[in-house]
Parts: structure tokens; C-alpha cells; sequence
């Protein structure tokens, strides 16, 4: 049974705020107390955010760009883009995450003249206004495909001119690492990982208007990421 209601955000918001929030930061930071499957994890995610910068650059400059970054996690999209001159609004669900990537920005951007972003605890379902382009990284991940299409609208709606989503790809090899369950370990249901279609995000998109223009598969040897870049059909 696949739950479709607020039981699924809940659950993340409450691990995202504890452990998961301690688990995260370790991925996502630079320190070596990380085990080989989480320095991959690190690699991979940083693979994306990096993908993630070329496709938005390919179509020019960021200087002044509006973009919504959902999901910010601890910042690692949202301090490259504030540093390439985007005006960046950063959300996410977990305050704990919040207010470190806030303390990260700080540290990394502080001191320039550069504009921080605006960081705000908010789920991306109450997410409103208008933004040249929205990007969510890696949080598709948390919920079911059921749930992912209602998400996927709100995000097109609040988007201009492009929508970049990153998500796992519903695979056989990556399926097979999931049973293995070497990538979400313990018990809570919070960790358990989704993984989505290309065709059926590709379908969500096409229900609200949207085409893909651009794709990308990021893998090392325990990440995968499908990243497609979305604009209006
Ligand atoms: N996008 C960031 C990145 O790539 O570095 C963080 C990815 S992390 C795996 C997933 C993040 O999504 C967590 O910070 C979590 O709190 C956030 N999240 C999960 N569900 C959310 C929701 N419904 N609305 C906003 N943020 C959410």
C-alpha cells in the first residue's frame, strides 16, 4: 500500500530534522568520517549539482536569474548559484537543514558582494510566486510516484521558463542495490527510497504542459540520478 497523504512528509520532515539530518551532513560535507558507500553518495550528488550548473549555464548567463532551488538541503546547489549571480530563493521542509545551509552560505559567500540566498523553511507543496527557473534536486527520491505528480505540477506552476528535477530511475541494477538495501539502511520508512520512471515524469510533465529538452544520467557505484531539464510544450 503506497501512501499518498501527509504520512509520507511527515515522516521526512521528522528524519530530515534528526538523523537524517546528521546522516546527510556527513554525505554532503567534506569530512573524512564517511564510509566508502557514503564517499560515493558524496560523489554522485556532487556529480549532479555540478551537471546541474552546465545545463542552467548552457543557455546563459545567471547574472540576475530568479531561481527557486526546492529542497535546498544543506545549500550545494543554491551556493554555487548565488555565486554565479542568480538571485536565489533556497526551501526546504527540515528548519534543521535550514539553518545549516544558511550557516554554510554564510561562510562560503560572506564578505563579497555577493547576493545570499533567501533561505526559507517551507515544504515545496506550499512553495507560490513566480521564478524564472526551479530546480529540485534529489527529493523526488522520498516519495512515491503517486505523490511525485502532484509535486511535479506545483513546481511547473511556479516556473517561467524551466524546470530542472533530479530523481532515481526506476532500473533493474539499481532496483537490485536497493534490495540489497546497502543505500538506505534501518528501519524507518523515511529511508526507504522510491524510484521513479523516466516515462512517468515525462508523463507528469506532459499532463501540465511541459516537454523535456534536456537529459542526463549521473551514476558512480551506489548513485544513480536521472536529471532532466523541463520547459513549457
Ligand atoms: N536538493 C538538495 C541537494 O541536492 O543537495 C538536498 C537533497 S536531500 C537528499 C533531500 C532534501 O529534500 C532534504 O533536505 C529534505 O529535507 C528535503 N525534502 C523532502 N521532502 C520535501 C518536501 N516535501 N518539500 C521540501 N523539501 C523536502
Amino acid at each position: 500500500a503506497v501512501e499518498v497523504g501527509g504520512g509520507d512528509k511527515e515522516v521526512v520532515r521528522e528524519y530530515f530534522n534528526n538523523s537524517g539530518f546528521q546522516r546527510w551532513r556527513k554525505i554532503y560535507g567534506e569530512t573524512d568520517d564517511v564510509n566508502r558507500v557514503q564517499r560515493d553518495i558524496r560523489l554522485g550528488h556532487a556529480k549532479t549539482v555540478e551537471n546541474t550548473m552546465v545545463m542552467l549555464k548552457e543557455e546563459g548567463s545567471l547574472q540576475g536569474v530568479t531561481v527557486c532551488d526546492a529542497g535546498c538541503g544543506l545549500g550545494s546547489l543554491s551556493i554555487p548559484l548565488a555565486r554565479e549571480g542568480a538571485i536565489v530563493s533556497a526551501s526546504d521542509i527540515s528548519a534543521a537543514m535550514v539553518s545549516e545551509a544558511e550557516k554554510q552560505a554564510k561562510e562560503q559567500l560572506g564578505g563579497g558582494d555577493v547576493v545570499m540566498p533567501n533561505f526559507m523553511v517551507k515544504d515545496l507543496e506550499s512553495l507560490d510566486g513566480k521564478y524564472d527557473t526551479v530546480v529540485c534536486l534529489d527529493v523526488l527520491i522520498h516519495y512515491p510516484q503517486s505523490k511525485a505528480d502532484g509535486m511535479i505540477a506545483h513546481l511547473a506552476s511556479l516556473a517561467e521558463n524551466r524546470l530542472i528535477l533530479s530523481f532515481a530511475p526506476k532500473t533493474f541494477y539499481y532496483d537490485l542495490l536497493k534490495r540489497v538495501g546497502e543505500l538506505f539502511p534501518g528501519p524507518s520508512k523515511a529511508t526507504r527510497a522510491y524510484l521513479h520512471s523516466e516515462a512517468e515524469v515525462e508523463r507528469a510533465l506532459k499532463k501540465v504542459g511541459w516537454r523535456i529538452r534536456k537529459r542526463g544520467l549521473i551514476t558512480t557505484q551506489f548513485y544513480f540520478a536521472r536529471l532532466v531539464e523541463a520547459v513549457p510544450a
